[in-house]
């Protein structure tokens, strides 16, 4: 069985009625990208760069740090791209004791991820620099996390800019056209995503979060944990109206939160229209068995029924039909 599971790595991702799917891996360590290369990755859809950050009792890693650990990542994928995002830090994620910054926040309504970057620019020019330096020798893109507000996009892309302006300045390598990609995570977010559509190059969907912020479940309190339901109907509609905005704009959408790793979730997202899926490196090849075995254009012709149903009893039966 484990043998079995092995040699997906070299097959070609794709459904029974020939849809392509892309799957990426999350990683968290520039190493993880030698795994997630085996195990057939075509890039990393999500390099948490704040595990740079975390549990360091000295100061932040400074600019050439940081370059050289997102240029081993990007040395490794060997031209594939490599999402990097920007540091996601506050609520759950707290930077180290031996960091003399402003305070994060500890709520997951607080001061966090691009947030938190924008009370601090400097941070943010610094590891925007590294990234940039990067991308001369790979496919390193920039990937925001948390953003909600048209002025908070704004705001990003003149840091962007003006880091590609220090580089110049330094006579430094950097792709100019490096791409830049936003999170959907906040549900303000899904309900303006023309405004995402118009101003990134690729979309991530970020569940974690966005189940979270939709269900008002705070992610790390256990008391709540029985109500965060990646499956309420609520959520399933917001993804399948994420998805299907994106792709009628032709813009790169894809899933990197838990959801997208879920081998029993594969045939519902492939229903909802997703092709482009992220994942921690041990789920790729459970989630490529599932693709291997599914036939797209049946799912999506049963998945109105799935969308639908607002009682859990009628839930289960559409669910039960879409997945026999
Ligand atoms: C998410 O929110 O789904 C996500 C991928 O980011 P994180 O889990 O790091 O917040
Ligand atoms: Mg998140």
């Amino acid at each position: 069985e484990v043998r079995k599971l092995q040699q997906l790595k070299h097959a070609r991702t794709e459904t029974l009625d020939r849809v392509d799917i892309e799957l990426f891996a999350n990683i968290e360590l520039p190493e993880d990208a030698i795994q997630a290369l085996k195990l057939g990755a075509v890039g990393v859809g999500l390099f948490r760069s704040e595990f740079l950050f975390m549990d360091r009792n000295q100061a932040l890693p400074d600019e050439d740090q940081q370059y050289q650990e997102y240029r081993r990542v990007v040395d490794l994928m060997h031209g594939l791209p490599v999402n990097i995002r920007t540091i996601d830090v506050g609520a759950d994620k707290a930077l180290g004791a031996g960091v003399d910054v402003s305070q994060t926040g500890t709520s997951p309504l607080g001061l966090r991820a691009i947030r938190w970057s924008l009370t601090e620019p400097e941070i943010f020019l610094t590891q925007l620099r590294a990234i940039l330096r990067a991308s001369a020798h790979g496919q390193a893109r920039i990937m925001i996390p948390m953003l909600a507000h048209a002025k908070e996009i704004d705001e990003t892309f003149r840091l962007i800019e003006k880091a590609k302006q220090q580089l110049h300045q330094r006579g430094q390598a950097f792709n100019p056209n490096i791409q830049v990609g936003a999170m959907i995570e906040i549900p303000a977010a899904a309900l303006v995503l023309p405004l995402f559509i118009n101003r990134f190059d690729f979309l991530s969907i970020g569940t974690n979060d966005l189940i979270q912020y939709t269900l008002a479940i705070d992610r790390a309190d256990h008391a709540v944990a029985h109500l965060y339901d990646p499956l309420h109907p609520a959520i399933l509609n917001l993804l399948a109206n994420i998805i299907d905005q994106a792709k009628r704009a032709n813009i790169p959408i894809a899933v990197c939160g838990e959801m997208a790793g879920d081998p029993a979730l594969t045939k519902l997202l492939l229903a909802l229209g997703l092709t482009d899926f992220s994942m921690h490196f041990s789920q790729l090849l459970l989630v490529k068995r599932e693709i291997l075995k599914a036939n797209v254009g049946m799912l999506k012709a049963r998945i109105p029924r799935v969308l639908k149903a607002y009682e859990p009893e009628a839930q289960a039966k559409a669910l039960e039909r879409l997945f026999s």
